[in-house]
């Protein structure tokens, strides 16, 4: 609904430069002033951005918790609860880009995240505590950490077109976490849970 919103705002204000630019020509003031716009625009996407990952690493506090309790492969526990601790962090690092933006902190309801531990909680109700479970539990982690790649992968884009360094630097260490947890995730699914709980089914 957003989305629709803000098109019709988007087109609304460039279908009105566009035909100053076809009446008087493409001046570097009007240039100037589309960029501006479109500057405004991307900072209100990124803003809105920002929001969702607060709320969704927030979420993630209370959910890797309930992981690491279901969890029985002393890896999975490690790398869950090493993963918490950098969550927590991610959460500060959101409030210091907020703080920067100087926008107080925010949080909107992310759907996509809502979703992805409504499906965890489902993967590990439906599982005996074991390797098949713990094999659910980092499918269902994996999904998380590609959620949040893709986000703050997005937010670093549009940091840096924004020319914001400072922001898009914080947020790519964050990044970088993402995408450690993940592949770390993938080593202990290989290493370990998949295998024997192939073994566990045949
Ligand atoms: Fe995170
Ligand atoms: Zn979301
Ligand atoms: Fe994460």
């Amino acid at each position: 609904m957003e989305t629709t919103k803000s098109t019709s705002r988007n087109s609304g204000s460039n279908s009105s430069r566009s035909e100053a630019r076809r009446t008087n020509g493409s001046s570097s003031n009007e240039n100037q002033s589309n960029r501006a716009g479109l500057s405004s625009q991307l900072g209100k996407l990124f803003e809105d951005e920002l929001k969702d990952i607060y709320w969704a690493e927030k979420a993630l506090t209370k959910a890797i918790p309930k992981m690491v309790k279901k969890a029985s492969s002393a890896e999975l526990i490690e790398a869950l609860e090493s993963h918490l601790k950098e969550t927590e962090k991610h959460v500060s690092r959101i409030e210091e880009v907020f703080a920067i933006l100087d926008k107080e902190p925010k949080a909107k309801k992310c759907e996509a995240m809502a979703g992805l531990i409504k499906e965890a909680e489902e993967i590990m109700s439906d599982s005996e505590k074991g390797p098949m479970r713990d094999a659910g539990i980092i499918a269902a982690a994996q999904k998380v950490e590609h959620y949040e790649i893709a986000s703050y992968g997005t937010m670093c884009t549009f940091a840096k077109t924004l020319g914001w360094s400072e922001v898009k630097s914080i947020l790519g260490s964050t990044l970088e976490e993402e995408k450690n947890a993940d592949s770390g995730l993938t080593e202990i699914a290989e290493a370990c849970i998949n295998i024997e709980a192939a073994v566990e089914e045949g």
